[in-house]
């Protein structure tokens, strides 16, 4: 038996880790009504493929444009008609191959993107699809996420989240023709990241997922500041994950959204507390106080994330001041408060903490693993 386990990690460890190619498909400017781009090769070489196979091979420099006209794509190399199509394919064929695409119809700033670039018609405009190598993705989304300002050992830790978030919600958008959107609803990405510190982080984690005991992949909810103290998930969300819990957090203090105020005009309380049935408090000036975050019910009927919905709060993790005019709510963090910190997490990479010490600070119990190796249990 114990040969047996011994075998499974030396095979776990050198002929599954090395991982294959995962490619994701992103659906780009899909909230324009897009109907014109130039397509530019900035980088390797790219090749044209058609429902009717391929039809040419294109050199860096080479720009093209494509159309919509009458429900087909119009392909155009320097003024000249290379034909009509249903889909256009323009796939990499070089090395480390990326592209320019800019609408010109509407016009929009041009964007540059890694690996492939898909197009179809679909309801009267371009469906603009980029096909791209999962890391090239997860580091464009880390630099849109997060910019180019935390430590480099914080990119690394964004990049495993940004991954672990994307495979798990690669359904969110199959209808439409493709896995994620580039906009906040599923992940920010702007296109291809071109900040080394990011771009190798990404590389540097190339694979690596969270999963939890199950060996499913943890909902790898973070926040920009908890304010000191994380949020049970069922406080936020109904669903209680065991890996989301409350946690006390002293990295995150005297950053840019530690606290917080806001003023609300006292009958706007009043208004809002009566329409809620919760019977109003008495004229004491303070009202409520706290020094760690209770439970999620401020009174019967009203959760701190009603109120923080309501009067559009920065978190629920507040003190509570009350006079004659005005209510006056001091609070702590910013964002729902569940899983990852981010200004925690930098503090801790600032620090010296590896990104495994600190996605296990704030995710309990979870474990950093190869998607390779997440295939070869599915498998089992
Ligand atoms: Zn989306
Ligand atoms: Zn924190």
């Amino acid at each position: 038996m114990k040969n047996r386990l011994l075998i499974l990690s030396f095979f776990l460890l050198f002929f599954i880790l090395p991982t294959k190619a995962e490619f994701i498909n992103i659906g780009i400017l899909a909230n324009q009504n897009v109907n014109s781009v130039s397509f530019s090769v900035r980088a390797g070489k790219y090749a044209l493929f058609t429902e009717s196979g391929k039809q040419k091979d294109f050199e860096s420099g080479v720009q093209l444009t494509l159309r919509m006209v009458e429900g087909h794509i119009e392909v155009i190399e320097h003024g000249k008609k290379l034909g009509r199509y249903k889909q256009v394919n323009l796939i990499g064929t070089g090395w480390y191959n990326h592209f320019m695409l800019k609408s010109l119809q509407p016009p929009l700033l041009d964007k540059r993107y890694d690996d492939n670039l898909r197009v179809k018609v679909r309801r009267g405009k371009l469906l603009l699809i980029n096909n791209i190598d999962l890391d090239n993705y997860v580091a464009g989304v880390v630099e849109a996420e997060v910019g180019r300002k935390p430590p480099p050992e914080y990119f690394k830790l964004q990049a495993i989240i940004c991954r672990t978030y994307a495979l798990s919600n690669t359904h969110k958008h199959l209808e439409e023709g493709f896995n994620l959107c580039d906009q906040v609803h599923c992940q920010a990405y702007h296109g291809k990241s071109f900040y080394p510190p990011i771009v190798d982080a990404s590389m540097q984690t190339r694979g690596a997922v969270i999963v939890d005991s199950d060996i499913q992949l943890i909902t790898a909810a973070f926040h920009s500041n908890c304010g000191g103290q994380t949020v049970n998930s069922e406080d936020v969300w109904t669903k209680s994950l065991y890996y989301l819990r409350s946690v006390r957090d002293t990295f995150c203090f005297n950053k840019r959204n530690s606290e917080w105020e806001k003023q609300i005009p006292i009958n706007d309380w009043r208004r809002y507390l009566t329409a809620k049935n919760v019977s109003l408090p008495d004229s004491s000036r303070t009202v409520y106080q706290t020094d760690h975050r209770e439970n999620e019910v401020l009174y019967t009927n009203l959760r701190f994330e009603d109120l923080r919905h309501h009067f559009r709060l920065r978190s629920t993790y507040f003190n509570i001041y009350q006079d004659d005019q005005s209510v006056m709510l001091k609070g702590r963090g910013y964002g729902h408060g569940v899983g990852l910190c981010q200004e925690g997490a930098m503090e801790m990479a600032a620090q010296g903490y590896t990104y495994a010490e600190i996605l296990h600070f704030y995710y309990s119990g979870v474990h950093i693993i190869d998607l390779a190796a997440l295939d070869f249990f599915k498998e089992e």
